[in-house]
């Protein structure tokens, strides 16, 4: 079938950060309501080729696709408002399109012809977004566009955009994000950002056909005048996106507000009724159940003043928050810093106080003891726990000390000379390290699972064949397989080639220990939380 794909790109002013993932995913959200198909596509300014280099405190989380790219967390926001599955390729980055047009002048696909900004490095981008919308098959391509209007580094990815609206008449639209500060001195809502923002989007030839109002609280209509007056944007058109508690409420606020259906009369098609209403039921439920569940979750990823906090683990919070709503429960949050316990053992005394514990992923030596600790506290008290990824090796590390007697086992990662590397590292990925490769050479994206029969892991996802998302380059030494199974820890998922990807602890030991070498959260949408969440916060509140 030939579908004429209708864009919409959403574009940020004034300061980043103000959520432009959540608002993108929120404006597909309710066009899917309304019965499209939608697709999304994010484009980072900067020049790393992907983000799997980047620093997770800086940045925050790497999402990992299916086909195994390491991508800006605003992709894991589209595919879980979406419920879709995206790949690499809806991640553009500028380093992306540099290397690509730079490996075609190489090849002499150019040749004779100077190679430009524009048109070159445009129409790479272009193309880009064309073949992706073009192999989405879908109504809808929401792009994102990263940073703000004004930034020297997406002024061509902007303009691209410009063109794309000539090149399709009626079939493009520009959404303008910009926040809208109130002044605290004054108490009053500051238009003027917003104003100049429009400008400076408007002098590269763009006018935005929406603007929505990132702000503390709801734009009032005097606001709302101002802001048309300046912008050229009529006041229906206007959308605020206030502060929220539960992200997921924006959707609602949306729909309610009328901009799905103002999108449709713009691209020239009738209104029509949405259907939310499995999706208001999870918000109201995250909103306000009056049933608590309270989660720990000891890493090591937190910046000083904690603010980077919901960042660097997003996506294992978002899969809590979907496993507990599922459950009817509000989940609330204790993240304790696994270097702080190393310093202050006493920390683990909060460990009393949740009802399970989440060991995330992560990298290096920093805090690694002190989640062993943890591991060791949750083991010997029986406190539910989930290790994903570095947390699950570090579960067998701990086992392995503490369990079996070898006293200084540990990870090859952390300690190379350890007389007992029960952790080691994959051959394929000794060899690639050998060679200096580190960008996007991680064992990466989505592998098969097979589980035992009988097992825990077998019991909580109700079948043999799972496929879940992996980035590692370390895995439990074969060699110590059978002691560790001698002594109760469990290895009961495993990958077609043999390496364990998932352990337990015998049930007669722990009512819910369990790690997997693969993570989870990658995996878990608002209304499917992934098996393993959901199966952590039952055990979590069962025990009360
Ligand atoms: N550092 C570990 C490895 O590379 C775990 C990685 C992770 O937690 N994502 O195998």
């Amino acid at each position: 079938m030939f579908i004429m794909t209708r864009y919409i790109f959403v574009t940020g002013g004034v300061v980043s950060g103000l959520g432009k993932g959540v608002i993108t995913a929120s404006i597909g959200k309710i066009l899917k309501s309304k019965g499209f198909s939608v697709t999304a596509i994010k484009i980072d300014p900067y020049l790393n080729y992907d983000a799997g280099t980047l620093r997770p405190t800086e940045h925050g989380e790497v999402w990992v696709t299916d086909d195994g790219g390491e991508i800006d967390q605003d992709l894991g926001h589209y595919e879980r408002f979406l419920d879709i599955t995206l790949s690499r390729d809806h991640n553009i980055t500028s380093g992306k399109i540099y290397y690509s047009v730079i490996e075609k002048e190489r090849r002499g696909r150019y040749l004779g012809q100077t190679v430009q900004p524009i048109p070159h490095v445009t129409d790479e981008i272009k193309n880009w977004i064309y073949r992706v919308s073009k192999e989405s098959g879908c109504d809808f391509t929401l792009v994102e566009i990263g940073g703000v209007v004004g930034d020297y580094e997406n002024i061509l990815f902007l303009e691209a955009a410009r063109q794309m609206r000539m090149e399709n008449p009626g079939r493009v639209l520009f959404v303008h994000v910009a926040y809208v500060p109130i002044l605290k001195s004054l108490g009053e809502m500051k238009t003027k950002p917003v104003q100049h923002s429009v400008k400076e989007l408007r002098a590269i030839g763009i006018q935005p056909d929406f603007i929505v109002a990132r702000c503390e609280g709801e734009l009032d209509d005097v606001r709302r005048a101002k802001i048309s007056l300046f912008t050229n944007v009529d006041q229906r058109d206007i959308f605020s996106a206030p502060d929220l508690e539960v992200v997921y409420e924006l959707p609602l606020i949306f729909e309610k507000m009328g901009f799905g259906d103002r999108i449709l009369e713009k691209f020239g098609l009738r209104p029509i009724e949405s259907d939310l209403s499995d999706w208001e039921k999870f918000v109201d439920t995250l909103k306000n159940s009056s049933k608590v569940v309270r989660v720990g979750i000891v890493g090591k990823y937190f910046r000083t003043g904690m603010y980077s906090l919901p960042d660097a683990y997003i996506s294992v919070i978002e899969a809590v928050k979907h496993g507990a709503a599922y459950l009817g429960f509000k989940p609330r949050f204790e993240y304790i810093n696994s270097v702080d316990i190393e310093e202050d053992p006493s920390l683990l005394d909060k460990l009393d106080n949740v009802d399970c514990i989440i060991i995330p992923g992560g990298f290096g030596a920093t805090g690694v003891e002190g989640k062993i600790m943890a591991i060791n506290y949750a083991r010997e008290n029986s406190i539910p726990i989930l290790g994903l990824c570095y947390g699950f090796q570090l579960m067998v590390v701990e086992f392995a000390r503490n369990v079996v007697g070898l006293e200084k086992a540990h990870t090859t990662e952390v300690d190379r000379k350890t007389p007992h590397p029960v952790i080691t590292i994959l051959p394929e990925q000794a060899k690639i390290l050998s060679e200096d490769r580190y960008g996007g050479t991680m064992r990466l994206g989505s592998h098969k699972v097979i589980l035992k029969r009988g097992s825990l892991a077998f019991e909580v996802y109700g079948r043999e064949v799972i496929y879940e998302r992996f980035r590692h380059r370390y895995e439990v030494n074969p060699k110590y397989v059978d002691v560790l199974e001698e002594h109760g820890l469990l290895f009961t998922g495993m990958s077609e080639d043999g390496i364990k990807q998932l352990g337990e602890l015998d049930r007669r030991l722990h009512p819910y220990f369990i790690g997997s070498q693969f993570h989870p959260e990658f995996t878990s949408r608002p209304l499917k939380p992934n098996p393993l969440f959901r199966a952590l916060i039952a055990h979590g509140v069962g025990r009360r």
